[in-house]
């Protein structure tokens, strides 16, 4: 298996993080990427330098007023009467002002909170190249396989599972995973399933794909009652008009551990089966893991190399695309472990 990676994802350094009403040091740091990049290495996997280039369906899966704001926000952003160093929002419109005819306005403010989610994704001056840069590895990693490779590595920092069409959120701005996804789907997969096992719900794939029945999202993560994204991931969210049952959601309670995490994945996987799937993108965040600084569901390092082996199971083509994973130290290991289970290590 080769591993897409580009340098220009080191850039982005958030400085802003705010938890529990206190500021506090962002756990979305540069070094989660070299750290990953170490263990592939480890791993004598490939490493290859994806193409410094916005990828071509960035528009299929983004809205175009959404990547001006990323791309061009921060300079007006900058230019305010006494900046902070990275936007971060100060108000979101509410359900009551959109239901009521609220829409964006002209002013960079008003921007941030329409195109932002939560405060958790701080903008600033290398952001949108970070991000171009990490939509360029999944990119890069799911024309390997439309290509014919079983599988490729897409090392995406920053993450992108929280990011919807017009929205970041929670560390993410671009959607890598369901960037590869529609690339697969370009290419020629007829039906494409996303797995995504990071250990929060992958909030802006299913929204990116609500209505869609060519594409299967199946998400298994910390209940949202307890957890991020807080308000959506429930399994009752099963997709829109046309595309019911092509969204599952499989919150687990916290603490979960192995067995409930494993059997949820061997759950989506059988719903992967029926769908009738011809490739899959594999959204692998390591934040379920044990380790974790705000860990949730408590898996060993044997349960990712298990779910490594049930994802390789399903005998499909396979864009593996990084999302989230916070302790950087044992990055490398897990990655280590998740490819062993897979086969591509
Ligand atoms: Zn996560």
């Amino acid at each position: 298996m080769r591993v897409f990676y580009q340098a220009d994802q080191l850039r982005h350094d958030p400085q802003f993080f705010l938890m529990r009403g206190r500021v506090v040091p962002c756990f979305e740091v540069p070094q989660r990427a070299t750290a990953l990049l170490a263990g592939a290495e480890a791993l004598g996997l490939a490493i290859v330098t994806a193409p410094v280039t916005e990828p071509k369906l960035l528009g299929r899966v983004h809205t175009p007023d959404y990547l001006a704001f990323l791309r061009d926000g921060w300079r007006e952003w900058a230019a305010l009467p006494q900046p902070g160093p990275e936007i971060v929002p100060n108000i979101h419109p509410t359900p009551e002002m959109i239901a009521q005819g609220g829409r964006v306005g002209t002013g960079i403010v008003s921007q941030a909170g329409w195109y932002t989610a939560d405060t958790a994704c701080a903008i600033g001056e290398p952001t949108w190249a970070s991000a171009i840069a990490a939509a360029a590895c999944a990119d890069a990693a799911a024309a390997e396989v439309a290509a014919g490779a079983r599988s490729a590595y897409a090392l995406c920092r920053p993450p992108g599972h929280h990011a919807y069409a017009g929205r970041a959120g929670g560390h993410c701005f671009l959607n890598n995973s369901a960037l590869a996804a529609a690339h697969l789907r370009q290419a020629g997969a007829a039906r494409v399933a996303v797995l995504d096992i990071d250990s929060h719900h992958g909030n802006g794939t299913q929204g990116i794909f609500w209505d869609r029945n060519d594409v299967l999202t199946v998400s298994v993560h910390g209940d949202p009652n307890f957890y991020y994204p807080w308000y959506v991931g429930h399994g009752e969210e099963i997709g829109g008009a046309g595309a019911e049952g092509c969204n599952l959601n499989h919150p687990l309670p916290r603490g979960a551990g192995d067995g409930p995490w494993l059997a949820a994945i061997e759950s989506g996987c059988a719903a992967i089966r029926r769908f009738g799937a011809d490739a899959l993108v594999l959204a692998l965040g390591f934040d379920a893991s044990a380790d974790e600084p705000l860990g949730f569901l408590d898996v060993s390092d044997d349960g990712f190399a298990r779910a490594g082996a049930l994802a390789a199971g399903l005998g499909l083509p396979t864009v593996i695309v990084q999302e989230g994973g916070y302790a950087v130290a044992s990055l490398p290991r897990l990655l280590g472990r998740f490819m062993g289970g897979f086969g591509g290590g």
